[in-house]
Parts: structure tokens; sequence; C-alpha cells
């Protein structure tokens, strides 16, 4: 049984917390160990740690830190199998799936790489005569970064390179559901010289969220996770004067236009709707298809979802367990509600027997989904998938922008026009065509519209080093040195 604590000024905390939290193997369904809870003492210490050694870190030049950065991507890639061997044991997802979100993670290492260009400011000379404006960008000071359980490595790497790039100093309070892929990122930081008391590891529920909220010296919270706590977050961070980008909870729909090539929107729909058991922001959920072609589809999704080999992620499955047994359940219980409320089970991955106590819930695909069942309504994040049926590409459109999600859509079609109409009228923040998650790359921001974030700004990409950043902007007028300076030989200005 493995005890994780907080990471705080470059070591492992021996303190003995008092609350802590169970961590699960889902593929066991066994616990595996426990992770200490912080309490309010425990967040004002590493604040007061965040807050010191941003006095040193903000000072620290550009190429000492692109430096430390380039030294940690060289350590991240060599024991990436490590860290995604320590994300499956506590997350379920298949290794193959756990190497994925290292890689989409070292992505963004990579861009803050290139902050020496990033952080260049913009200069105007001559603005009036003798007078030069110049526009600066420095570092807030000890930012925070909550994470969900669904990319305990990628999610936080969304963030910290950037803001460790930008010269702020970092708090990780990660999922208490699978602590211990940041414990291993924290020593390779330490281990890629970056000085301690920089990047620290909180971990906890609630009460460290909110203490963390309300502490007056963290200057932004990134936040990632289920809507209702986004938007807590965010109206409280906002209020105790924080910038805040909290990013929430998802519903993604996959339109399928009927001159699509439906082999390849059935794989699409496969690995976008049951990769990672579903348990993906940017999973899709919610399959339209435009008439006539519905049949046919759901036919070739039928087909492929029966193959899936639901398993152990250690042991060569397609698909590994849910995370909890609380959400497993909360899972199945959606699929007893569609089906009651009138849905049709095409396949139903109660039906699928996975030895062992592991958190199991095979596949499951829903035909005459119609858009007022909790099933459509709701964020499931389980390997649900849902058909709407619909007529036109109007009516397809309509339900995409009326969901109250939007954080990302696919559309399927070999009609340009069609997908042009659609990126230009589609109200979701990423959009894939014939491309079934569409995860923008890391010099690009990441985020959802209406109820999937909260805030004005996306995660990394430019995006990420505005949030990390205040502007500033400085009017200089040096005086020719006749006016009293020291005498360079200038001509005398007359
Ligand atoms: P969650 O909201 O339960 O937890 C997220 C974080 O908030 C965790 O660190 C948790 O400890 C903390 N937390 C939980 N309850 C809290 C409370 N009452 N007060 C304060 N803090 C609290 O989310 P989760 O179940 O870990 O993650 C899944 C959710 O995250 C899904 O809704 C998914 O769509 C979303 N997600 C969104 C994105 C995105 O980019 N939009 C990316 C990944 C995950």
């Amino acid at each position: 049984m493995k005890s994780i604590s907080h990471w705080l000024n470059g070591s492992v905390t021996l303190d003995t917390p008092a609350r802590t939290g169970e961590i699960y193997n889902p593929a066991t369904g066994e616990v595996s160990g426990n992770v200490a809870f912080a309490d309010l003492e425990t967040v004002n210490k590493v604040v007061d740690i965040s807050e010191k050694a941003f006095e040193q870190w903000r000072h620290a030049s550009l190429t000492k830190r692109t430096q430390i950065l380039f030294a940690f991507r060289e350590l991240v890639n060599k024991n990436k199998e490590k860290i995604a061997e320590l994300i499956t044991a506590e997350h379920g997802k298949v290794l193959s799936d756990a190497l994925g979100e290292v890689t989409r993670g070292l992505e963004v290492v990579e861009f803050a790489c290139g902050i020496p260009h990033l952080l260049k400011g913009g200069f105007s000379e001559e603005v009036s005569t003798g007078v030069d404006v110049y526009s600066i960008r420095q570092p807030l000071g000890p930012v925070a970064i909550i994470s969900p359980f669904n990319f305990p490595a990628m999610v936080p790497m969304w963030f910290f390179p950037i803001a460790l790039a930008c010269g702020n100093t970092v708090i990780v309070k990660p999922s208490e559901k699978d602590p211990s892929a940041i414990m291993l990122i924290a020593e390779l930081l330490k281990e890629a010289g970056l000085p301690d008391g920089v990047f620290n590891v909180i971990h906890g529920d609630k009460v460290a969220v909110d203490a963390l909220l309300n502490h007056p010296k963290i200057k932004s919270i990134s936040f990632v996770g289920s809507t209702p706590i986004a938007k807590y977050v965010y109206e409280n961070g906002t209020k105790s004067g924080k910038r805040v980008q909290a990013l929430g909870g998802a519903k993604n729909h996959m339109i399928v236009l009927p001159d699509a090539d439906l082999d390849l929107a059935a794989d699409a729909a496969i690995n976008a709707g049951f990769g990672s058991a579903g348990e993906r922001c940017m999973a899709i959920s919610a399959i339209v298809a435009v008439e006539p072609i519905a049949d046919k589809l759901i036919e070739k999704i039928k087909e492929r979802a029966l193959k899936i080999k639901t398993g152990d992620g250690t042991k060569g499955a397609d698909m590994g367990p849910l995370v909890t047994k609380v959400h497993r359940d909360k899972v199945a219980s959606y699929i007893e509600a569609g089906e009651k409320e009138g849905a049709k089970v095409v396949v139903d991955g109660r039906q699928v027997k996975v030895e062992g106590k592991g958190f199991w819930l095979g596949p499951t695909l829903f035909d005459q989904v119609k858009p007022n069942m909790s099933i459509y309504l709701e964020e499931i994040f389980g390997p649900v998938l849902s058909v709407i049926r619909v007529k036109s590409y109007d009516e397809a459109l309509k339900l995409v922008n009326e969901h109250q999600y939007g954080n990302g859509t696919a559309i399927f079609t070999n009609d340009g026009g069609a997908a042009r109409r659609f990126q230009n009228e589609v109200e979701v923040g990423m959009v894939g065509i014939n491309v079934p998650i569409p995860v923008p790359m890391a010099y690009f921001s990441f985020g959802g519209w209406k109820n999937s974030l909260f805030g004005d700004s996306h995660a990394h990409g430019t995006d990420g080093v505005h949030f990390f950043t205040r502007g500033k902007v400085v009017t200089s007028r040096w005086l020719d040195p006749s006016h009293g300076g020291i005498n360079l030989g200038f001509p005398q200005n007359n």
C-alpha cells in the first residue's frame, strides 16, 4: 500500500495528515494506497513557499528557464512508460491511451521551450518626437492549477510548463483519485534543475480547493473538471480578485451527413466514443445521423462495438474499467434511464462480463434518442453512444447549438461547402471535419464555449502565455545628451 503526500519545496512532506482518501486500482477494484488531504495550514504553507520562490524565479533568465524545460522534456520522454503505468494503475485507461496523454502533455512543454520568442514585446519608436513606447509581459506570482481525474498528467501539463516559462511559481492540486503521476513529474522537474519551491503539489478535496480560491496571494486559478465545480471555482475565484480559467464538462456531437464515408464515420465514433471508456472531455457521446443513413451507420458502429475487448488496461484490452465504483454505477444508471425514457439499446455494456471486481462496463450504443432524454441532455462521461436521427443539416446544427455544452464537435461529410458552413455556424469551441476528436495542438489554444468554459482564456497556445502574464506598456523619453547629459559629441539641438 502506498501513501502519497504533498510535494513541498522540492521534497515529499513527511507530516501525518489529519485526513486521507483512498486510491483504487479500477481494474481490480482494490484499494492500492491512500493520499493525504491538505488542510488550511498546509495550503498557507505552500503559498508561503511559492511566494518566496517567486522572488528568485521571476528573475531567472529566459535562457535558464528554457534550459530547464528542455531538460525536463528529455526526462519525461525517458520516463513516459513509467508515468503511463502510474496513470493506468489509478485511472484504468489502457496503457497506449496513457502514453498518448503524456505525449500530448509533452507538446506543451515543447511549446513552452519557445518562451523567449513568445514573450517578446512590441516597440514603437518616435510615437512623439524623442518618445518611444514598448510593451513587456511579466509573471503574475504564485498560480494554482486544479485538475480532474481523467488526464492526471496531460491536464496539469496544459498549464504548468507555460506558467513556469513565464516566470510564475506553481501549485498543482490534482484529482484525489489518481495522484501518483504528478508526483513523478514533480521529481523530474527537480532533476531537470528547477529550483525547490517553484513547483509544488498539494493533494486533497474541496477544503484544499476552497483555501486556494480564498488565498489572497494566489494570483490565478486554472481549473479543469465538471461544469458545476468549474462554475463554482470561476465565481469564487473571480470574487476574490483572481484571474480564472475554468474548463467544464461536455456533450460532444458528431454529425454524419448522408454523403459521408460511413466506414470512416463508424471508426471515428468507436475511437472517440469508447476510447478511455468515454472518460474524455472530447469524447463523442451524441451521434447525429442525417437520414437516410442512420440504419446503415448504426449497423457499422454496432459491428465494431461488439468487437471491443473490455479488460485490464495493462493486459492488452481495448477499453479499461471506469475510474471508481460510484462512477461506474452512475453511468449504468444513465443506461437504465435511457431505456426507461424510450431509447433503444442496440449494444448493452451491462452485459459485458470481465473477471474480477474491477469497475467494468462495456460499450453501450443507443438508437432513437430524443433531445428531451437525460442521456442526451446530461454529460454521462462513460462508454455510452447515443444516436439521434434527424432529417436535415439544419436540424442537426440546431441540436448542437441549443445544447448547454459547447466543448468539441465533428462533422463527417465529403461536401466542402457543408463543412465550411458548419465551421462558421456552429457554436462550439473546437471543431473537427472528418476528424472525431478535434484536439488542438499545443500552439493553438484549447477550450470550449457555453457551459464548457468559464472565463476568457483557453488553455495553452498564446492564450496560455497571456493568461500567465500581465501586460505593461512603457512610454519613455530620454533627454538628448545635449540637454545636460554627458557630451557624446552629438550636434546641438536648436
Ligand atoms: P470534478 O469536477 O469532480 O473534479 C475536478 C477537480 O475539482 C478535482 O481536483 C477535485 O478534487 C475538485 N473538486 C471536486 N469537487 C469539488 C468541490 N465540491 N469543491 C471544490 N473542488 C472540488 O471532475 P472530475 O470528475 O475529476 O473530472 C471529470 C470532469 O472533468 C468531466 O466533467 C469532464 O468533462 C471534465 N473535463 C473537462 C475538460 C475540458 O477541457 N473542458 C478536460 C478534462 C475533463
